[in-house]
């Protein structure tokens, strides 16, 4: 069969075919596009918009999956659990063509189409509750946000979106593929020059595999954890994937990067027939039936696409994003530095404001109306109720 333009390209950037010399030349002019864009912005000629509010901004330099939604997911977790107010503003990819051309704001819920909002959007409405906003210009999607009560954004795929402004940049590579064969668009995968990432506050190593040779430091390396097996349509059980070992199954990804989700199952000792699909992919049911009664398992972004469409015994797999304790705090205490969030971090239980003060134990956030005091571990504020320590009436603690 004649291969897809899709995985033609992919071949290009990330294989061993050499980008033929049309696609070549276009990789300086896109270059010095992208050069032109920053500069403008650098000298104000462009104005980056402020929303008054810290904005995070996660991102990354190629084209393609990173595990950008399960890191998106895992922020507005760890967020949420210093008792910040949280909201996601996205451009919504994976939405029909018509729905993209509009400024509309959506509010995403867990009753929102995957057409209407986009997958990844909700995915993580789905997965955390959080406030998701959908919008093609994500200043105004920032804004309603913060309307609507947010103390933080975060910007998911905001990287090159210079138009808002932000306090903190986390940049993730895919360490499977690294920067592909490191030339800029249509060359290559980047969208921007390797040493971007410089000038970015974090970057984040996504998945097994040692770091590119031109990420000179890298902040946090993720993992992505999953061992469940939760239905699609809801008619099987769940299941555990060690369960289907040694097991002929399907594999259906429409991701970023399909063969990093194929990984993962062959490890978990599964004899795989894989079906790649382009990133954000819209299934009909035709494309889900192989005509045959093995199970068939597929990624959780493709999940929220196919409740309606899903063959029999069809399974997802929700992964988790995980770092070992030392690099979260690191990651986490970049973040709370470069966005300033230890000023607006607020009581989880009265929402009233937070002073800084030292005790024995070190650095703590005392709130005066619960007496109580939240400790500060290696930079990082633990906002637990069960954490926190009791103070008397009298402590000297609770004085201004
Ligand atoms: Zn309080």
């Amino acid at each position: 069969s004649p291969m897809s333009l899709d995985a033609w390209l992919q071949d290009v950037w990330y294989g061993t075919r050499t980008p033929p010399w049309w696609l070549r030349i276009w990789a300086p002019v896109y270059g010095a596009v992208v050069r032109f864009r920053h500069w403008l912005y650098a000298r104000g000629w462009l104005r980056a918009y402020r929303v008054g509010a810290p904005v995070i901004v996660v991102g990354n330099l190629t084209v393609g999956g990173t595990g950008k939604t399960p890191f998106v997911i895992w922020l507005v977790g760890r967020l949420r659990g210093m008792g910040l107010a949280v909201a996601v503003v996205t451009r919504g990819y994976g939405r029909s063509r018509s729905r993209r051309v509009t400024n509309d704001i959506l509010r995403v819920d867990a009753s929102c189409r995957a057409e209407d909002v986009g997958d990844e959007a909700l995915l993580i409405s789905r997965r955390t509750g959080c406030p998701v906003y959908v919008c093609r210009d994500r200043v105004a999607a920032a804004r309603a946000a913060l309307a609507d009560g947010a103390a933080v954004v975060i910007a998911d795929d905001g990287l090159q979106h210079l138009r808002l402004a932000r306090d903190a940049e986390i940049v993730l590579i895919d360490a499977m593929r690294g920067f592909g064969n490191g030339s800029l668009l249509p060359a290559g995968p980047l969208r921007e020059d390797v040493a971007r990432v410089a000038r970015a506050g974090a970057t984040v190593l996504t998945g097994a595999g040692a770091a590119p040779p031109e990420l000179t430091r890298v902040a946090a390396r993720m993992s992505l954890d999953g061992g469940l097996l939760l239905p699609v349509n809801g008619v099987d059980g769940a299941r555990v994937l060690g369960d289907f070992a040694g097991q002929r199954v399907h594999a259906v990804a429409g991701i970023g990067n399909p063969e990093r989700f194929f990984a993962g199952l062959r490890a978990a000792g599964l004899e795989l027939i894989a079906h790649p699909f382009p990133d954000h992919h819209r299934y009909t049911a035709a494309e889900l039936q192989f005509g045959d009664a093995l199970p068939v398992i597929m990624t959780e972004k493709d999940a929220v696409k196919c409740q309606s469409c899903a063959p029999e015994h069809c399974w997802y797999l929700p992964v988790t994003a995980s770092f070992a304790l030392a690099d979260e705090r690191a990651l986490l205490g970049r973040i709370l530095m470069d966005a300033r969030l230890l000023d607006i971090l607020a009581c989880p239980l009265c929402k009233g404001p937070l002073r800084r003060a030292e005790d024995a134990s070190g650095p703590v956030l005392i709130c005066r109306a619960d007496r109580l005091a939240f400790p500060v571990r290696d930079d990082i504020p633990v906002m637990l109720e069960e954490a926190a320590r009791q103070l008397p009436p009298t402590d000297p603690l609770l004085e201004r």
